[in-house]
């Protein structure tokens, strides 16, 4: 069995508030919100960040992004406005070894963040 939490959520071996979910990616809550908006958007097959995804189909790689903006878009944000993160490497803030992006949404975020 795998050791990665997010390829558990993925396999739903592992609760989590899951919005959104196709054959390749799968959107939930994150557990710690930092917004009052605050999605996780990872592809089911493990990379371990987004330096690491070499090879990928640019296809895919789009269609994750693009889930990010309509997930937004749903969730009533595209006027307003949000942020999407991609947390790469130690230096880049990274803490879960499974590629994901962050969809923040609901508060003015500062910018830089720090
Ligand atoms: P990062 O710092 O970019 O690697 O972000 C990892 C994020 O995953 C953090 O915001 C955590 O709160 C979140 N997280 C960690 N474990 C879980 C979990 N089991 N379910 C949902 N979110 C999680
Ligand atoms: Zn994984």
């Amino acid at each position: 069995m795998t050791e990665c939490v997010f390829c558990r959520i993925a396999q739903h071996d592992l609760n989590a508030k899951i919005v959104d979910e196709d054959g390749d990616f799968i959107a939930f809550h994150d557990a710690h919100p930092v917004a009052p908006v605050h999605l996780l958007v990872i592809p089911k097959r493990h990379v371990a960040s987004f330096a690491e995804w070499t090879g990928v189909d640019p296809d895919v790689a789009g269609r994750w992004l693009l889930r990010a903006r309509d997930l937004a878009a749903s969730c009533g944000f595209a006027g307003a406005g949000y942020r999407v993160v991609i947390n790469t490497g130690a230096e880049g803030g990274q803490t879960v070894a499974h590629l994901h992006l962050h969809l923040l949404a609901g508060r003015a975020l500062l910018w830089p963040p720090g």
